[in-house]
């Protein structure tokens, strides 16, 4: 199938690895021209080398420093019309495990830097009448999980922040979604779970964990042309585990 995004311009966050690596290294296969970041430089460097992306050092989980990312992604692209929000995940446990400064963390990481880089990226895409946002969410959004509060927290308003925006742009030719992970093999699903991981296969109904690259095309559809008129969607990417209809 023919995607159409040959010159595009993406900026993809948090991505010297995993999901966010996996959506720009399918992008940058489809033509894109890709900007990603990280926080630290070597990882980084090493990962946009392999792909062809323009590496920026960023940590979004400072707002300032997530928008200027976007500014800088769009400065070295010559513009933007591809927005893949992501960052880390936040710690794991219940609500009393955490003080207050904890939960502000979170949010900073995975709720304010998701509003500070539409902010910063989204209006130009509604100037040129085309853009795509792309969040990269957590299945916690749509089943919060009394040992991820932190995440489930933030990722909730998270998603009622593109949802509302969706709304906003659409019009303008910018359509704005969410994937939600279940259980992908990467780095982070290792720091979480070590050598039982794998086990995790069994709650899973097609009885695999998730591919980063299956991940990562399914960005790319999202960003493409046919997918003009899927907006304002959170689309679970978990093997079917999640138990509900909606
Ligand atoms: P990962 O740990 O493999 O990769 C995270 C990437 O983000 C790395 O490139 C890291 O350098 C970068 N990063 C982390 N914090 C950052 C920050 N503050 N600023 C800039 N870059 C930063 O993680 P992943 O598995 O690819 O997960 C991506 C997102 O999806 C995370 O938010 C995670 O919580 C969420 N998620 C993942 C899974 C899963 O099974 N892998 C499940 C649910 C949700």
């Amino acid at each position: 199938m023919e995607l159409d995004l040959a010159g595009k311009r993406a900026a993809i966050a948090a991505a010297s690895t995993g999901l966010g690596f996996a959506a720009a290294a399918a992008l940058a296969a489809e033509g894109c021209r890709v900007a990603i970041c990280a926080r630290t430089r070597a990882p980084l460097e090493e990962a946009a080398s392999r792909i062809g992306a323009v590496p920026l050092v960023a940590d979004v989980s400072d707002c300032v420093a997530a928008a200027r990312f976007v500014a800088d992604a769009r400065d070295a692209l010559g513009g933007l019309d591809i927005l893949v929000v992501n960052a880390g995940g936040p710690p794991t446990g219940g609500y009393m495990a955490f003080e207050l400064d904890a939960y502000r963390k979170a949010l900073d990481l995975n709720l304010l830097s998701t509003i500070a880089m539409c902010r910063e990226g989204v209006p130009g895409m509604q100037q040129q009448k085309w853009g795509r946002v792309v969040a990269i969410t957590s299945m916690s959004a749509r089943r919060p999980k009394a040992q991820a509060v932190l995440t489930s927290t933030a990722r909730a308003g998270a998603s009622a922040f593109l949802k509302a925006m969706s709304q906003e742009v659409a019009a303008d030719g910018v359509t704005v979604n969410s994937l939600q992970p279940g259980y992908h093999v990467t780095a982070r699903l290792a720091q979480l779970y070590g050598s039982k991981a794998d086990s995790l296969r069994a709650g899973i109904p097609t009885g695999t964990l998730g591919r980063a690259e299956d991940f990562g095309a399914i960005v790319t559809f999202l960003c493409s042309t046919h997918a003009a008129f899927i907006n304002g969607v959170a689309i679970p990417v978990d093997g079917g585990a999640y138990p509900g209809l909606y």
